[in-house]
């Protein structure tokens, strides 16, 4: 069997640094995770995973769940500090993190550098001003532009983060957004569908009728556009559609979910109902 080329180790951060909710997001919901980890369980995680890993590749600690570069700068440090250590023994190769792109600029970059973090991650969702207003991101498309220009400059790896199906988006949009993602030359791309999560303002607008969820077989051939677009230029499309849990699973309320989704994309598998 080959072995494995990677390994990312998540530590979550639900909601940490983050000003507000985006109206589609449930971090608790879909994770599981409710609080912000301390320091002792960071590096109990670290440890279990390094334990168990029998791979070959590049070993990296990845903060996700949040953004990473809202929160408190002495939590930051404390955080990418307890990871040092790790770095220093040479068990960890890097560090990964994601982030809001309005949360970036040059001395922050300059500052996750000195600690060794090597990739960030942007949630930009769409380069649409429609869509981000209403799905209440609070930045706007140059903010997005502006991040992967100074995170570039700086030698940093950059992932963007996508999400066809918000509030306000349409077939064109979402192309448009992969068009423009793409011009940006970023190293990856993740594509999550919107889904309508519990206890989230989305779920009230569906509810109410303001928002309607897409079917899974317009999502699939969405994403198979965007998929094309990214293939094209040689941009790695690394995951689209969440990762299946249990706890993802009994957050999701209504929209475009499948357990295989990059599957459906790629047609490996057949969505059901289709013609
Ligand atoms: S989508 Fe990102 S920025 Fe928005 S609330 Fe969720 S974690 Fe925070």
């Amino acid at each position: 069997m080959a072995r494995k080329k990677q390994l990312i180790i998540p530590i979550f951060i639900p909601f940490g640094g983050c000003q507000h909710k985006c109206v589609f997001c449930n971090q608790e919901g879909i994770t599981g995770e409710v609080e912000l980890p301390t320091i002792d369980e960071v590096v109990e995680k670290i440890e279990s995973y390094l334990s168990t890993w029998k791979g070959v590749g590049r070993r990296e600690v990845a903060f996700y769940g949040g953004s990473f570069t809202g929160l408190d700068l002495t939590l930051q440090d404390t955080y990418l500090g307890a990871v040092q250590g790790f770095i220093a023994d040479g068990r960890i190769d890097s560090i990964r993190l994601s982030t809001r792109p309005d949360y970036i600029n040059e001395d922050i970059v300059r500052h996750l550098k000195s600690f060794g973090v090597k990739v960030v991650e942007l949630g930009v969702q769409s380069f649409s001003e429609e869509v981000l207003r209403l799905s209440g991101r609070g930045h706007s498309a140059e903010d997005a532009e502006l991040a992967v220009e100074i995170l570039r400059g700086l030698g940093m790896e950059v992932g963007l983060q996508l999400m066809p199906g918000l509030p306000g988006d349409s077939v064109e949009r979402s192309i448009e957004s992969a068009l423009t993602a793409r011009d940006l030359k970023p190293d990856f791309v993740r594509i999550y569908p919107t889904l309508v999560i519990k206890d989230t303002p989305l779920e009230g607008m569906y509810k109410d009728g303001t928002y309607v969820p897409w079917k899974l077989i317009e999502m699939v051939k969405l994403c198979r556009r965007m998929l094309d677009i990214f293939n094209e230029t040689g941009i790695k499309v690394v995951k689209m559609g969440l990762h299946p849990t249990k706890d993802l699973e009994a957050s999701i309320i209504e929209g475009p979910y499948h357990r295989a989704f990059k599957d459906l994309v790629e047609g490996r598998q057949v969505v059901e109902g289709s013609p």
